[in-house]
Parts: structure tokens; C-alpha cells; sequence
């Protein structure tokens, strides 16, 4: 078997210093210089097309972006076999390399960019993608890369194109408009609103997305906020898979800011249209953030407010369980 480990010897060559990010953004140069795929890649990414829509205020980015169609149309139904998976490292082509994280995972170059620097984080384990008992996981590492990334996490119903192995994704942070969109926030659009001394609670619509934000500098705080946050989605909607969600995290001033994304559907109807009247768009985390990935050129031109509306409407919980919620947690909370 080919050993997909980047050596310290490599990586020194490329490393500018010893700390996590300089070993990543070493990582990202070795692969540039060394993986056609990912150095053509990353050279295109350069020239999309980017248009910005502005909702009220709020900006939103339409990123046309054709090498991302495999995973934008990807059929989540299919069941692909371990020896087929391209996250087990026996799997990796053989220019792919990665770094570990502790023992637990492996950073790799994700090859079909949305970021200047995109990493897909898996698990070395192949097991499912779930977050019930990894955002612990999720946490940790956020808060070691949070200085130049964050991390999102797609769940196995809404938007991970490889729903039988365990992992994250990160990117530049600034490249995520939802924490620029969260600071502008009034009164308006808070639907919900805790403050402890340790915890910040707060539930907020914003064009159309209802979006749950948990803010701590406690881990402890996060994973139990969620917890009973997914509690009570558990106790309306049946089923022992997990509630379909993405989630965005970001550390910065030292804590934690996590924002999940409740879902209904993984594709809006636009999808599922013939002819000039369909879109390809697969909401996941990036895009619940404010980024819309486009495959198709055409499809920019059919993005305008009550476009970016209605698919955000269509595919977040409906406005009855956000209701629901905000009535248990205020229950629970205050
Ligand atoms: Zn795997």
C-alpha cells in the first residue's frame, strides 16, 4: 500500500513554522506544486465568476463554479462499498497527501475548491458521518485552525457527498458571509434570545434561513446546547437517522460561535424543473452560509431575491418547528 503521510522531511521543505496552520498552508503548497489536479484546480478557481445579490442588506454570493457539478448532483441514495470510498486513505490517488490530527484524522487537499484553500478533514476510521458523538471533535479542531479557517459539517441527508465516512471540511473564513451577516443583526429578525454568563443562545431569520447560533468560550456549554436543542427536534420528528442539519463553526476571540442549519429538504423544487426553468443547486453548509454554489453558467442569471428566498424557505424547517423550538428552549432556558 502507497503511504499517503506526508513525511516531516517533505513537509519542512514547505512549512514556513511548526504550528498547526503553517503545517496545513505547508500541506496545501506541497500539493500545489505536486498534484496536477489540484494545482489546475486551484489555478481556476482564480477566474470564476462571482455575482453578489444584495437582500435587505444582506450579501449573497453566487459562485459559478462547473467543477463542483459531481458533488452537487451527486445521488446520496447510492450505498458505495469501504473498498470504493475515497476518503479511506487505501483509496487516496496516488498524489494525494495528507496530515494527521492526533490519530484521529487525516487533513487532506480537497482537489474541487470553493476556497482559496479548502481542506476535507476525515476521519482515518471509516464510519458514518454523524454528529452526535463528534462535535466534541469538531470543537477541537475549530478552535486550533479558527485563526485562517472555519469548519462545516454536512450532514449524511444534506450535502456530505460521502455520507459513509466521517468528515468535516474548512475553509477561509472569510470566505463564509454568514459571520458578516450575523453581526448586522437587529431586534427584527431575533426570534430568540439567551444570554447567560457563559452561554449566548439565539435564534434568528434572516432571508428566509432560520438559523440557530450558539456562542460560549465552554465547549461543554456548546455540546449541551445542542444536545437539547436536537433533543427537541427529536421529539417531533420520528426516526433514529439523524435530523437533517449543516453546521458552521468558527472559533474567534476565544470562543466559540456554532451555527446549525435545520432542514426539511436536501434540494429544492428548482432542481427537479425542466428545461430553462431548472436550477442546479444542492444546498449544504456553504451555501445555507450565504456562498451559492453553481455549477451551470446559466443559472446565475435566474438568482434574485425571491429565487434566493424561496429556495431558502423551502429547504429550512418550516416556520411551525422553528416556532416549536423557540417555544421549548424558551421554556428550558428562561
Ligand atoms: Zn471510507
Amino acid at each position: 500500500m502507497k503511504n499517503h503521510l506526508l513525511s516531516e522531511v517533505e513537509l519542512i521543505e514547505y512549512a514556513k513554522g511548526e504550528s498547526l496552520i503553517d503545517r496545513l498552508r505547508g500541506l496545501f503548497d506541497h500539493q500545489i506544486d505536486n498534484w496536477d489536479l489540484a494545482k489546475q484546480n486551484y489555478a481556476d478557481l482564480k477566474s470564476v465568476i462571482v455575482h453578489e445579490k444584495l437582500i435587505n442588506n444582506i450579501s449573497i454570493k453566487l459562485q459559478f463554479n462547473p467543477k463542483r457539478v459531481k458533488s452537487t448532483t451527486a445521488d446520496l441514495s447510492l450505498k458505495q462499498d469501504q473498498d470504493e470510498c475515497i476518503l479511506c486513505e487505501t483509496n487516496l490517488p496516488d498524489e494525494q497527501k495528507f496530515i494527521k490530527y492526533y490519530k484521529e484524522y487525516n487533513f487532506l487537499v480537497n482537489p474541487y475548491p470553493i476556497f482559496k484553500e479548502h481542506f476535507t478533514i476525515a476521519k482515518c476510521k471509516h464510519v458514518p458521518q454523524s454528529i452526535s458523538s463528534y462535535l466534541n471533535d469538531l470543537l477541537l479542531l475549530s478552535r486550533d485552525v479558527g485563526e485562517r479557517y472555519a469548519i462545516f459539517y454536512n450532514g449524511p441527508q444534506c450535502g456530505a457527498s460521502i455520507p459513509q465516512h466521517l468528515h468535516f471540511q474548512m475553509g477561509n473564513k472569510e470566505s463564509f458571509p454568514i459571520f458578516e451577516q450575523l453581526k448586522n443583526i437587529s431586534k427584527d429578525n431575533s426570534c430568540l434570545s439567551i444570554e447567560r454568563k457563559k452561554l449566548s443562545f439565539h435564534s434568528i431569520e434572516l432571508t428566509k434561513r432560520f438559523i440557530f447560533l450558539i456562542e460560549s468560550n465552554d465547549s461543554i456549554e456548546i455540546m449541551n446546547s445542542f444536545s437539547i436543542l436536537i433533543s427537541f427536534i427529536r421529539s417531533v420528528v420520528p426516526g433514529n437517522s439523524e435530523p437533517m442539519l449543516n453546521i458552521v463553526s468558527l472559533f474567534e476571540d476565544k470562543k466559540w460561535r456554532l451555527i446549525i442549519f435545520l432542514r426539511k429538504k436536501h434540494r429544492p423544487s428548482f432542481y427537479y424543473l425542466e428545461n430553462n426553468k431548472k436550477i442546479v443547486v444542492s444546498p449544504a453548509a456553504v451555501d445555507m452560509s450565504g456562498l451559492m454554489i453553481l455549477p451551470r453558467e446559466e443559472d446565475l442569471d435566474k438568482f434574485n431575491k425571491e429565487t434566493i428566498e424561496h429556495i431558502y424557505r423551502e429547504v429550512s424547517i418550516t416556520k411551525e418547528l422553528n416556532e416549536y423550538l423557540i417555544t421549548k428552549l424558551k421554556a428550558f432556558y428562561l
